[in-house]
């Protein structure tokens, strides 16, 4: 896996946020969203806004995080051969 994967920007963001929430990413693409979101508040605020509005709109199923998601990112870094 090469570093690049996680170094999502704000931007990126933006644009993976309804996917994310729809639960549409590849696994890959969605370890990456869950890890900016972590490091990044702003992006946190808008994904909840969104979360808000998909619900108030009825649309799409409700997100449901994977269980073991912590594990699959410790899996993954460790595995990460450019640390
Ligand atoms: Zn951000």
């Amino acid at each position: 896996m090469k570093k690049e994967d996680f170094a999502l920007k704000c931007r990126d963001m933006a644009e993976l946020v309804t996917p994310y929430l729809e639960g549409a990413l590849p696994l890959r693409k969605r370890l990456a969203a869950r890890l900016h979101l972590r490091l990044c508040t702003a992006c946190r605020n808008y994904v909840e806004q969104v979360r808000r509005t998909i619900r108030f709109l009825g649309g799409g199923p409700p997100p449901r995080p994977p269980e073991n998601e912590n594990d699959i990112i410790a899996l993954l870094d460790a595995r990460a051969p450019d640390r």
